[in-house]
């Protein structure tokens, strides 16, 4: 039997192969921007904003050092996309080390980003999968592709050593 002929345009289809490379680039250069977060006494989350094959936001988390609440990776590369191009609606794909919070999901369909990438999943703060699904949710105006998983152990293994070297007593 011959395979079902394609029913979408080849255009919009990236090969799985040629995807995976894709998550593992840009989630790489997350992890080092989780990496840098982590060295300056930050929990280690970063974000890269991916929009036409090119990085047009990067951040991460620096909560302690603007004592400011928000400023976290996911929102700082986004505000960084949308200042550069001079669009709110940013599109796009956004890599993170972390499942992004509420606040970051909500951002996220603000801004009407395409497609999510998330490494580790956040079991106390998560709202794409862990405590609820607010990027998928078919009730609101725009929803987001979701893709988990890419580099989690790394992602997770950055989380746990700072939060282990953290720990009173640990030294
Ligand atoms: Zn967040």
């Amino acid at each position: 039997m011959s395979p079902p002929p394609e029913t979408r345009p080849r255009r919009h289809l990236l090969g799985e192969e040629a995807r995976q490379e894709h998550d593992l680039r840009w989630m790489s250069l997350a992890l080092a921007e989780a990496a840098a977060a982590g060295a300056e006494g930050e929990v280690p989350v970063g974000a890269v904003l991916v929009v036409g094959g090119e990085v047009a936001g990067v951040g991460r988390n620096a909560t302690r050092a603007v004592a400011d609440p928000s400023a976290h990776a996911e929102l700082l590369a986004l505000r960084a996309a949308a200042a550069k191009a001079g669009d709110w609606r940013v599109g796009g794909t956004l890599y993170v080390t972390l499942e992004p919070c509420a606040m970051c999901a909500g951002a996220l369909v603000l801004g009407r980003v395409r497609c999510v990438v998330f490494g580790a999943r956040d079991p106390k703060a998560g709202m794409v999968v862990s405590l609820g699904g607010l990027l998928t949710d078919p009730r609101l105006n725009h929803r987001c592709a979701v893709r988990e998983g890419v580099l989690a152990e790394e992602a997770s293994a950055l989380l746990s050593r700072f939060f282990r070297e953290r720990r009173p007593g640990s030294r």
